[in-house]
């Protein structure tokens, strides 16, 4: 027993393990059921162990909810449109210079509000033809510079899976960056070990950004995990998602990107929630976070800062959504500072 919880060192899967562990009510079980059958359930024991009480902002994560079974007319299957730029089996090429390659569909956890929530959850690596043919379609597009390794997760994959795809990345000699997308080393950090770390070091520069929503997430074994990659020479950047009752506060968010910050990663994108299907109850508006990020700069240095940022639905591409601190007026500018004060600025005559 740890923190009330049972400790059964097991993943928890199904509504019953929810039920079970205290996490979820008895009364709920059927309806939970019912969500378990549109979208995949998993917690990790790492993340189990992180709660502290039931409905906080680690359990809310990851314990289904009847909420998600409300599915909003705006919200889609596909909300930042991976199918209509899909170049082969497993890749989606949006941008000119870089491509999602969805090395698998499994992760550690499920998130509740996973804007791939209708594809992540089926078991094993791409097949290896669809990988032949992703690798191939990136050979032969030298305008590719970056290859972007996502899923699912790619840190589930086995150490030799991973090597075995990194290798052949780096015999392609346009692609100079590659990007893993990873929630793993927070929510299960024993499977970074020395070996899974090798098997991304090397050329082409590996980035590893960290999928992270809440301080509390970043448990001591998380924390290990992060200093063992960037211990490797790896640089580490972070993505979190705006959520409703979890991070959409000054407090929580400034926690967040200073605890990053203090473990050598470099908070990278905070998204605004995408319209994935049932997930309307932990979206906030776009208003409510532009006047989080404002309180935030007048807070915290500029490294702890990430960019606030929009998936336009449909597959349009990622963009800033601000706060905006410059007003055109006239010949010039207005320009607001950190405090709220609105100033002028006029660019030097040409
Ligand atoms: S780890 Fe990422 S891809 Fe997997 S369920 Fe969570 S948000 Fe979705």
């Amino acid at each position: 027993m740890k923190d009330g919880f049972l400790d059964t060192g097991r993943a928890l899967t199904t509504a019953a393990d929810f039920v079970a562990e205290g996490l979820a009510e008895a009364a709920e079980a059927v309806a939970l059921d019912a969500v378990a059958a549109e979208f995949k359930l998993r917690m990790t024991p790492a993340m189990r162990g992180a709660v502290r009480a039931a409905g906080d902002p680690v359990a809310a994560q990851f314990v289904p909810d009847v909420q998600e079974l409300q599915v909003r007319p705006e919200e889609m299957a596909d909300p930042i449109g991976d199918e209509a730029h899909k170049a082969a089996p497993g890749l989606t090429h949006r941008y000119p210079d870089r491509v999602i390659l969805h090395t698998t569909h499994s992760c550690e956890v499920y998130c509740r509000f996973c804007f791939r929530r209708e594809v992540v959850g089926e078991d094993g690596p791409l097949p290896a033809a669809d990988l032949d043919a992703a690798l191939d379609y990136i050979a032969a597009t030298p305008a590719i510079w970056e290859v972007i390794l996502t899923g699912g997760d790619p840190m589930t994959l086995s150490p030799r899976r991973l090597r075995a795809i990194m290798d052949r990345l780096s015999a392609i000699p346009h692609v100079d960056v590659v990007r893993l997308h990873t929630r793993v080393p927070v929510v299960a950090p024993e499977k970074v070990t020395e070996a899974l770390v090798a098997a991304i070091t090397g050329r082409p520069a590996t980035y590893v950004v960290v999928h992270t929503n809440h301080a509390q997430e970043l448990t001591d074994g998380a924390r290990a995990a992060l200093a063992r990659i960037a211990g490797a020479g790896i640089p580490l950047l972070s993505q979190s998602v705006l959520l409703r009752g979890i991070n959409d506060s000054v407090a929580a968010l400034e926690d967040l990107f200073r605890s990053l910050i203090r473990n050598r990663v470099t908070p990278y994108y905070l998204h605004h929630c995408d319209l994935a299907k049932g997930t309307s109850h932990f979206r906030t508006t776009i208003a409510e976070g532009q006047a989080l990020m404002a309180a935030l700069r007048g807070r915290l240095s500029g490294i702890c800062l990430p960019t606030y940022v929009l998936d336009i639905p449909g597959g349009h591409g990622k963009v800033p959504i601000g706060p905006g601190y410059l007003v055109p007026d006239g010949s010039g500018w207005q320009v607001t500072d950190w405090q709220g004060r609105v100033h002028r600025y006029d660019d030097p005559a040409r």
